[in-house]
């Protein structure tokens, strides 16, 4: 158990995240399903052994061939899931190597812990220790003025989205991965002159429809 704890606790030395806004566009183009994510992942696995459900969508026909149908299930809103064992760990996880990678879900193809990183939040409490050390180790660099403005813009969205939920139209994302993926949908709304003396609400409808580009 010491040793455990002192694993999760040590942190890790900095590791090179890329050019902030390379890696932005590049992830808003995944968000809008344009192309997928390139994680300089090394040997980390962290999302493998965190404990996430891995969502499986219909054009997931290939993965869903090589996963043992006990390890499926249907969530209450219909999603179909891959659960992880009761270590955290991904049941397809094989000697710390994903057993179908030239087959995984999309949604593991689409993971990319640094949007973490880059709104300036972890991935979660405990069970997310293993991907939380990543996220802090990650290190932007930044080509001129306007990449360090775009990532102090989905900070702030970020900060707005987690304390300000009361003053959104709707139910706004309260887990770490929704808040982070809003943000870096929506950042440019802190970017923008007229919203520094707005109404919480009314910068609540702008990051709303603002993602809502995302959507189509
Ligand atoms: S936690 Fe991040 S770095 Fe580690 S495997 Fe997942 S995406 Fe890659």
């Amino acid at each position: 158990m010491l040793a455990t704890m002192t694993l999760q606790t040590t942190e890790q030395p900095p590791i090179a995240a890329g050019v902030f806004g390379v890696w932005l566009e590049e992830m808003r183009a995944s968000l809008r399903g344009e192309r997928g994510t390139d994680v300089p992942c090394g040997d980390c696995v962290g999302c493998c052994v965190s404990g996430y459900p891995v969502v499986i969508r219909a054009e997931d026909d290939r993965a869903m061939a090589e996963i043992p149908l006990r390890h499926i299930a249907r969530a209450v809103d219909g999603r179909t899931l891959m659960l992880a064992l009761p270590d955290g760990s991904c049941p397809m996880l094989r000697d710390r190597k994903c057993s179908i990678y030239a087959s995984r879900p999309q949604t593991c193809r689409d993971y990319d812990c640094r949007v973490f990183a880059a709104a300036g939040i972890d991935a979660g409490g405990e069970e997310r220790a293993v991907i939380n050390r990543r996220v802090r180790a990650w290190r932007f660099e930044y080509a001129n003025e306007a990449d360090v403005r775009a990532h102090e813009a989905v900070r702030a969205a970020a900060r707005f989205i987690r304390d300000k939920a009361a003053s959104f139209p709707g139910r706004p994302p309260t887990a770490p991965t929704g808040i982070a993926v809003l943000a870096i949908k929506s950042y440019e709304v802190f970017l923008r002159a007229d919203v520094c003396n707005a109404s919480d609400e009314i910068v609540a409808r702008a990051i709303v429809e603002t993602s809502r580009a995302f959507d189509s």
